[in-house]
């Protein structure tokens, strides 16, 4: 055992020109980082096959591991693979199981399967594969002399699933510096606001690593530290999770896997209750969030996507008086919306949304990103005005997730 340090190598010419942004980089460091093994160098180069020799001589000159992302598609300028055998002067292996599944893959789905297709089952003699669930082109591992080279894919959620599912469990066995980490998510709270207001706790532990992680609107703070043993690590764990949640429980709501669609499942399941969406701006987006969770059968009710004003009239009863006096984005319609969902559907909670989505429709009393959310069970109602901002998917995101979280304050008040 020993502490090990890594190169990233990222390969591509659009990430040279800047068309594309080199973000596989980042995440891999980041993930490294969070198991002690710290990223001292970072390559980005063309494919260009003696760039590619050039670099792994240079990374491992200088560490113990190292890794490769893009070209490994099935087109013609997809190298890495070619340049792999060569660099190791070894031959490429075929993979019947894989080719045939390939095979099975695109018959099912209808496509024509050509040879280019079949070099995604052949792979260099001295590797061993690395699931990649969502893509073809499977990921690698090779050891030589010590050296341990990590291969994947450069689409960034292929890249993602195979560093997490597969290299970090290799590389946690491998590192003296075993590390503990605990992900807490919060909704609502800018990342600066979150950092002020966290620091003072989290300045108390030494040893503490801590990296704020945006993503659709909301942040998750990961926090990482040395294990020492799993119960003392649980208890600082749960001890800063806990201290950080009650500076504001509204916005903090959960950790690790824990995020909204999951969380709100639990507490639905858990009170056998049923909920029904009705939605406008989000076109459905939280019925479709709340359905991503496996056994949602047992406690989704129904999705309206009541986008024009005709069918919330005709689909959820809202008055046509209502919306000629407040108009769609108000807290009037979401009120009937609420009301009508749930009389129609018979569920025992309902959330509706209507918001301007934008970039364009804005107007000086209800601008671009004004959304009305709102949450109900079968004796309370709760809406709010939310002020998202211009960008249309964002809107849509923010909205979606932010209605979870009122749901969830709604299901876990009625539980106190
Ligand atoms: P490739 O594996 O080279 O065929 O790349 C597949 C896709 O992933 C292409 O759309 C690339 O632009 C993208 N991609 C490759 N490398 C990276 C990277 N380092 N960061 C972000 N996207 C990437
Ligand atoms: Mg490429």
């Amino acid at each position: 055992m020993k502490h090990l340090s890594a190169i990233t190598i990222s390969i591509g010419d659009e990430l040279l020109s800047g068309k594309t942004l080199d973000s596989n980089n980042a995440f891999i460091s980041q993930q490294l980082d969070m198991i002690g093994i710290p990223v001292i160098k970072k390559i980005i180069i063309g494919d260009i096959a003696q760039d590619i020799k050039d670099s792994l001589d240079w990374a491992f000159a200088q560490t113990d591991v190292v890794t490769l992302t893009g070209g490994l598609g099935p087109t013609h300028d997809d190298i890495t693979k070619s340049v792999l055998c060569d660099y190791f002067d070894v031959g490429l292996k075929l993979y019947p199981d894989i080719l045939e599944a390939l095979k099975e893959r695109f018959a099912r789905r209808g496509f024509k399967f050509s040879e280019s297709n079949a070099s995604q089952a052949e792979y260099p003699q001295n590797a061993v594969l690395l699931e990649n669930p969502l893509g073809t082109a499977q990921g690698m591992y090779i050891k030589n002399k010590g050296k341990h080279l990590f291969v994947m894919a450069g689409v960034p959620r292929e890249m993602e699933i195979v560093t997490t599912e597969q290299i970090i469990p290799i590389l946690s066995k491998l590192t003296s510096a075993s590390i503990s980490k605990v992900d807490i998510h919060s909704i609502g709270i800018p990342e600066s606001t979150l950092y002020e207001l966290s620091k003072p706790i989290l300045d108390e532990y030494s040893d503490l690593k801590i990296a704020y992680l945006p993503k659709q609107g909301m942040v998750t703070i990961r926090v990482s530290f040395p294990s020492k043993s799993m119960d003392e690590d649980q208890k600082v764990k749960d001890e800063i999770f806990g201290r950080i949640r009650d500076l504001k429980p509204k916005n903090i709501y959960g950790r690790d896997d824990e995020v909204l669609p999951i969380l709100i499942g639990k507490l639905l399941k858990r009170n056998q209750a049923t909920v029904v969406t009705a939605e406008s701006c989000t076109g459905g987006l939280v019925a479709s969030l709340i359905t991503d969770i496996s056994g949602s059968s047992e406690y989704f009710q129904t999705g309206y996507v009541t986008y024009a004003n005709e069918t919330k009239i005709s689909m959820l009863g809202v008055q046509e008086q209502t919306l000629v006096d407040h108009g769609a984005v108000s807290e009037e319609t979401v009120s009937e919306m609420l009301s009508g969902s749930l009389s129609k559907s018979g569920a025992d909670y309902a959330v509706a949304i209507s918001g301007v989505a934008g970039p364009t429709g804005g107007t000086e009393e209800k601008p671009v990103g004004t959304v009305y959310i709102g949450v109900s069970d079968t004796r309370h109602q709760n809406i709010k005005r939310f002020q998202f901002g211009n960008n249309r998917i964002l809107n849509k995101e923010m909205s979606a997730f932010s209605a979870l979280n009122l749901l969830r304050l709604l299901i876990q008040e009625g539980n106190q």
